[in-house]
């Protein structure tokens, strides 16, 4: 993997220009903290609003454009990933530790993602509509939204933004992004990849730097109306912000936040089945997904036998290098993680809570793992935990963890373990291991989340199926599939009287009134 350090200082992409700013930003690779990956600097407030003027002034011709034209740049974007597709990769894995498999896995889902909304720009159908008069025609179109700003997370720093972008462009909107300041080299080639794509100046401008700053900054221009439609994928806390904001404009946003995902193991699943599930839930990406498990919640009569195999499969579980195919997962995404895992395990976890595979917490600084090929010294690993005993008045019931740290639950009945899979608030993924068809039901009817899964993991996507959540876990919006093109367009409802004469519905229009004397 190269290790060459991206120092280029940029701070913005705007009209088709790199500019500079003057604070850096530095992104580490988390398995080596010594490794540079990127260092740009910040956008300031003038900087991200010169990046929506640019969007703005590039909006008409953009909208303008045919559709199928823009779709065809998009064809191009994804032809020049699939052409990137492992250099791509290595650089996700270098900048946010996640392991090779799943950074390819990712970049994949961008090509999918680009596939599946290339054909929306030779329909993105409007409807012809009977009209209750004579001469009269009526028309729906669905129009762009205009301006779309969007910020996003750390986590998946290549196929979430495409979730947003390529169906937004393909509708013919503008756009500006704020890319995690946790993945800059690999928002750097992305923009290069849309740039050689052949995306007209100004359609696509992007700002770099740390939420507090130029995220703070891409919020406030909200109220300055340089934005007409917001998509925000992050902690439900700086959603709840950015929701605000867009209510204040009378706009909605869409808005992906975080989960505290529950998965039931009923006591008719398939043991070896819900094992290996609950292991890729649990741990897959370190436990950093917005789908990751959060609630383990198994029926009691299989409690004590499923924990002390999920145990012992757990320890078996490799950590280490993300390049090393057999390792289970890498480093945390950055040493902000690394803390906020410590401080969870110190703050959340209570004196009645039991931790089965120890204490956890940073790799070789007082703690160690078994099957271990990291540098513990420079890189921010951390052990796996579960966390026994937790009751749904728990803080960590409700808390998300955002890292290895998984709670467990013991259930009696359906109904107490529904409540357990509802309560914390949250509705993004949800699953159940059972073979009954009736549990199965039940579930699918109960659950408040937006996605579940039956006996699989919570964790995964598919670029054609909606993607979302409800509650703490964002606004309703959904992502991918079809269904999102309604994020990306206003529908414009067009009549057109060629009778010479002006009609009005409702009163001019000839009804014929029934017989109603008529009786049998
Ligand atoms: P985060 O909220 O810390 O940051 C997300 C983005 O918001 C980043 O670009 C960041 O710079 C920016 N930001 C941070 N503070 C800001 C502020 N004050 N004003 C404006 N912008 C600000 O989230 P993260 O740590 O990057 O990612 C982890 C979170 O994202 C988890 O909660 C995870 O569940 C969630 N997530 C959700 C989905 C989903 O689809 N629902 C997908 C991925 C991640």
């Amino acid at each position: 993997m190269s290790s060459k350090t991206i120092d280029n200082r940029y701070s913005a992409f705007v009209n088709g220009e790199w500019i500079k700013g003057s604070k850096e930003i530095i992104s580490l690779n988390p398995a080596d903290r010594r490794d540079q990956v990127a260092i740009f600097t910040e956008a300031d407030k003038d900087q991200v609003r010169a990046a929506a003027d640019s969007a703005r002034s590039a909006y008409k011709k953009w909208a303008n454009t045919p559709a199928p034209v823009r779709a065809g740049m998009i064809q191009n974007f994804g032809r020049l990933v699939e052409q990137n597709k492992l250099a791509l990769s290595k650089v996700l894995t270098r900048e946010i530790g996640k392991p090779f498999r799943e950074s390819m896995g990712e970049v994949q889902e961008v090509i999918d993602t680009c596939n599946f909304f290339i054909s929306e720009g030779r329909r993105l159908y409007g409807q012809t509509v009977p009209s209750e008069m004579p001469n009269k025609e009526l028309f729906t179109y669905r129009r762009p939204i205009g301006v779309f700003g969007c910020i996003t997370a750390c986590n998946f720093p290549a196929a979430v933004p495409s979730w947003y972008f390529v169906p937004a462009l393909v509708a013919g909107n503008t756009c500006v992004w704020k890319p995690s300041e946790d993945a800059l080299a690999t928002a750097y080639y992305y923009t290069e990849l849309m740039q050689k794509a052949g995306f007209p100046q100004g359609v696509f401008n992007v700002v770099f730097g740390n939420g507090p700053t130029t995220g703070a900054a891409f919020i406030d221009l909200i109220d300055e109306g340089k934005f007409d439609k917001i998509g925000f994928t992050g902690s439900t806390a700086i959603g709840k912000r950015i929701g605000e904001a867009c209510g204040r404009n009378l706009q909605t946003p869409c808005l992906e936040l975080g989960g505290k995902n529950p998965l039931i193991v009923a006591e008719d699943a398939n043991i070896d089945l819900a094992l290996d599930g609950v292991i890729f839930s649990s741990f897959g990406t370190a436990g950093q997904r917005c789908t990751s498990l959060g609630n383990l919640i198994i029926h009691h009569k299989i409690y004590d036998n499923f924990i002390t195999k999920l145990v012992a499969k757990t320890k078996a579980i490799k950590i280490g290098v993300p390049t090393n195919e057999k390792n289970f997962y890498g480093p945390l995404i950055s040493e902000r993680f690394l803390r906020s895992h410590e401080t969870h395990l110190a703050k959340l976890v209570e004196k009645h809570h039991e931790l089965p595979l120890g204490k956890g917490g940073h790799i070789g600084h007082g703690v160690n793992w078994e099957h271990f090929d990291g540098d513990a010294e420079n890189g921010f690993y951390t052990r796996p935990n579960f966390v026994l005993n937790v009751s749904m008045k728990d803080s960590i019931y409700s808390t998300e963890t955002f890292g290895p740290l998984v709670n467990v639950l013991k259930y009696q009945d359906d109904d107490e373990a529904m409540a357990m899979a509802n309560n914390h608030g949250y509705g993004l993924s949800s699953a159940i291991y059972t073979s009954d068809p009736q549990r199965i039901y039940k579930f699918k009817n109960e659950i408040t989340a937006g996605m579940s899964s039956i006996n699989n993991s919570t964790t995964g996507a598919e670029a054609h199926l909606p993607f979302g959540g409800n509650g703490k876990s964002g606004n309703g919006g959904r992502q991918s599939g079809i269904w999102v093109v309604d994020q990306f367009t206003k529908w414009h409802s067009v009549n057109w009287d060629m009778s010479g004469k002006l009609q009005l519905a409702q009163m001019d229009t000839e009804y014929v009134e029934p017989d109603m004397n008529y009786r049998f």
